[in-house]
């Protein structure tokens, strides 16, 4: 059982996390794959095959495939898409912005991360939502040390979002992990400093800002029950990473 921290978001054991870095490995293998495969001309199917094939050979399990019946172990949200994109017979094209998020588990504990890539020559907006996705992650993963509280980790996003002149939804949101990929608490991608539930060692957190390129923060759900886009039709980037409250400071799970 997770230990309950004073602030009420479970503390995670020595052993609790070495589960955890070993599937944070493993959705980094997952994303390394996937990224040097994609290119022009493939389909986000074939990049679920690539994810589906680290999980059999490290022996993990996919914590994405048959959530709420999801048919696939990796997100692909290509464009306007924010989230939840489901892979198929898409095929990619230059200039086309895809955010892919996927996850492990390894021995019952669970990792989760995204990231956004052009394929092949995107234009200098698309790069740019791209890099203040990772900006934005960045910023947040910085205010997860001992003392900060959840509205720091939200304020650090909603800072550089809002900087750059880019929306958020307001319906999605990062999340605790642990012996499950949704835990509470709810790591909302906005917040006020200093409020909110504090922060101690052994706190991990999905944390993942969702970015709007046309600056307002609405979205629809497409006819297919999953993919969450833009209500404008301007491109979207996502970014996540599963991050430990260490000691010494961020320790980031999904890294290689
Ligand atoms: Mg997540
Ligand atoms: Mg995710």
């Amino acid at each position: 059982m997770a230990r309950l921290g004073r602030s009420g978001i479970p503390r995670r054991t020595a052993d609790e996390l070495r589960h955890m870095r070993a599937a944070g490995k493993v959705v980094a293998e997952m994303h390394e794959r996937v990224r040097a495969a994609a290119r022009p001309g493939v389909t986000t199917a074939s990049l679920d095959r690539v994810a589906r094939d680290v999980i059999e050979r490290r022996n993990a399990t996919s914590n994405f495939f048959g959530y709420h019946g999801f048919p696939a172990v990796i997100c692909a949200s290509v464009n306007d898409a924010v989230v939840h994109g489901i892979p198929g017979s898409r095929v990619l094209l230059e200039g086309d912005l895809l955010s892919v998020d996927c996850g492990a588990i390894v021995n019952g504990w669970h990792a989760d991360a995204a990231f956004s890539m052009g394929i092949s020559a995107i234009s200098p907006d698309a790069q740019r939502l791209i890099d203040t996705a990772d900006a934005a992650l960045d910023a947040a993963i910085r205010q997860m040390r001992p003392g900060r509280r959840l509205g720091d980790v939200g304020a650090a996003i909603q800072h550089v979002v809002s900087s750059a002149g880019y929306g958020s939804p307001r319906d999605f949101c990062g999340h605790g992990i642990g012996r499950a990929m949704h835990e509470d608490p709810d790591v909302e991608n906005r917040g006020k400093p200093g409020r909110g539930l504090e922060l101690h060692v052994g706190v991990v957190l999905a944390i993942e800002p969702m970015l709007i390129g046309g600056g307002r923060d609405d979205v629809r759900q497409l006819a297919d029950g999953w993919t969450v886009v833009t209500a404008d039709g301007s491109l979207a980037s996502h970014a996540e990473h599963t991050v430990l409250v260490g000691e010494h400071g961020p320790e980031i799970l999904t890294r290689a």
